[in-house]
């Protein structure tokens, strides 16, 4: 999942126009994004964007999510609150 970017545009239409919803971890909502069309708890924070031209549906990561580091040969690392 990409980090929010409020200049984004529609990755199908190229609509610039998108309407942002944030969902706590645990929310349940109705996901329209690709292979959902259900209602869903959100596993994480998130922004759910939907294109207001073409109603294509994506999730983005708000901008204070922790991101974990990704080391090409050893895999998804995930670093400690110390670090
Ligand atoms: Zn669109």
């Amino acid at each position: 999942m990409e980090l929010y970017n409020s200049w984004a545009k529609c990755p199908k239409c190229g609509c610039e126009t998108i309407i942002d919803v944030f969902r706590h971890k645990g929310e349940l909502f109705y996901d329209t994004s690709r292979d959902h069309h259900y209602n869903h708890f959100a596993e994480q924070d998130l922004i759910q964007r939907t294109c207001r031209n073409c109603s294509f549906s994506w999730h983005e990561l708000p901008l204070d999510t922790r991101i974990r580091v990704v080391a090409p040969e050893q895999g998804e690392v995930n670093r400690s609150e110390t670090d």
